[in-house]
């Protein structure tokens, strides 16, 4: 075993300095592609936080199975990437601005038992991994929900309606989630893309709201607070 060649091998100060250079760039493109990809970051970690991992991984992973690559490069790039994790960090405590560009801002999926559709196609969030969650956190339709926010690190914040105050709504359960097949005028209907509802004419009507032409029943009664649909 040839110790020198395991810690340096042949890293020349222009080569460091290459490395600082690269780690800077992909730095910079991790967080830029990830910011693009649309896609919130993993539960509890912001984007910024996991281009660090990725980052740290990445250049944890390259000298383990390269013969030629010395400890000492990966450990400048792990060097490089906490100094710039702190630089960071302290840019994001100092300017709102900056933080919200890194992080990306809470966005209202729901608010006051409505979808926000342009934030939620925007946010490249589907409608069944947002149900899921909302059904993760005993709703069962939107008429219960008063908000509902896509946190910065992906997670959901739902604040339900109180008992009282719970209103007809879109049904998110899949055996509800469905296109009307009987038209009543006295029954409610939830448009199954913004969550609008109300009494239609018939079911081919135009939602007021997003132009959609899909109704589903809506819901009223839930089982997790037992309310009767009252007439
Ligand atoms: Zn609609």
């Amino acid at each position: 075993m040839d110790f020198i060649k395991i810690i340096l091998h042949d890293t020349s100060f222009n080569f460091a300095l290459e490395i600082i250079f690269r780690c800077i760039i992909m730095f910079i493109l991790i967080i830029i592609f990830l910011r693009f990809s649309g896609k919130r970051g993993v539960r509890q970690l912001s984007l910024f936080e996991l281009a660090i991992i990725l980052s740290l991984g990445s250049a944890a992973g390259d000298p383990m199975f390269n013969d030629d690559i010395p400890i000492v490069q990966a450990l400048i790039v792990f060097a490089v990437i906490i100094l710039l994790y702190r630089f960071t960090t302290y840019l994001i405590m100092k300017s709102d601005t900056f933080e919200t560009m890194l992080e990306g801002r809470p966005m209202y999926i729901v608010k006051e038992g409505l979808l926000i559709v342009e934030d939620i196609k925007q946010e490249k969030y589907s409608y069944d991994e947002f149900f899921a969650e909302l059904r993760q956190n005993k709703i069962e339709h939107l008429g219960q929900v008063k908000s509902a926010l896509l946190e910065t690190d992906g997670c959901l914040s739902v604040i339900p309606y109180a008992k009282d105050n719970i209103k007809w709504g879109l049904p998110i359960f899949p055996d509800h989630y469905q296109k009307a097949k009987r038209f009543d005028s006295k029954t409610y209907y939830s448009c199954m893309l913004c969550g609008q509802t109300q009494f239609i004419s018939s079911l081919n009507a135009q939602c007021p709201r997003c132009k959609c032409e899909r109704w589903a029943e809506s819901a009223f009664y839930c089982e997790s607070n037992s309310i009767q649909p009252s007439d």
